[in-house]
């Protein structure tokens, strides 16, 4: 059998019997990928300190169908972000992204942007870390749903699809699917966005993450944004794999 070459992002590890090691990754292709490393936690196999969160590596490892964890025999350090992520606190921050991003995806589906994505972010990090939380996390939210194929519809009216004049309110609903504009009924979950944070959203999901400095928007608005884009996610995505399974 001829192995396979992947990069990845480790997304966690579980030690398995004495010695062995069972990873799940964020392959490059954009898909989830569980690696099983025998005897990687052996004195002399120097396999489990190549294991590293936030770094880029690459994997060798034989892929078999009908398995659900494949045998893996090589893992080496490609690219090691750890110096830009930084200390503890930065780093439950980073993991909370890539968690995110690696929730959106199902088994057996790839989707090599959200990959990209977070790999963009584990290598600006240092830079864009930076930026206030709650906005960082809204251009995130809306830029992994919009590759997952989930984007709240932002540039015309969810309802009625016309122009979206954000001098009149507008207002935003997840059950709608986005905004919606001044002559739409508002549906229940309508949260009222103001003419800064429509242009803010406009701004997010079109921009990279380094341009998120160039955003002038009040702290209470930038909060507003946050709490809609996750009731958003928890609307048409739902909180984890099972829910979203059960809702279907
Ligand atoms: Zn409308």
């Amino acid at each position: 059998m001829k192995p396979i070459v992947k990069k990845g992002i480790l997304l966690g590890r579980t030690r398995f019997k004495e010695s062995s090691l069972i990873i799940r990754v964020l392959s490059e292709d954009g898909s989830l990928v569980s690696l099983m490393f025998k005897g990687a936690l052996r004195r002399k196999s120097g396999i489990a300190a190549r294991i590293k969160p936030f770094a880029l590596l690459e994997f060798v490892y034989y892929h078999k169908r009908e398995r659900s964890i494949q045998t893996a025999s090589e893992v080496s350090v490609v690219e090691d972000f750890s110096e830009n992520i930084g200390g503890y606190n930065s780093q439950v921050r980073a993991a909370k992204y890539i968690k995110k991003a690696a929730s959106l995806l199902q088994p057996e589906q790839s989707n090599p942007e959200i990959f990209d994505i977070v790999l963009a972010l584990l290598r600006e990090w240092e830079k864009i870390s930076s930026l206030p939380e709650n906005l960082l996390w809204s251009a995130f939210l809306l830029k992994i749903m919009t590759f997952a194929g989930f984007a709240p519809t932002i540039f015309q009216c969810a309802l009625c699809n016309g122009k979206i004049d954000e001098r009149n309110g507008a207002a935003f609903s997840p059950s709608a699917g986005g905004l919606i504009c001044s002559s739409c009924p508002n549906p229940n979950d309508a949260i009222p966005f103001t003419a800064e944070m429509v242009k803010s959203s406009q701004f997010l999901i079109s921009n990279s993450f380094d341009k998120l400095f160039q955003i002038d928007i009040s702290a209470n608005a930038m909060n507003k944004l946050a709490i809609s884009f996750e009731r958003f996610w928890a609307f048409h995505i739902g909180e984890d794999k099972k829910q979203r399974k059960n809702n279907h």
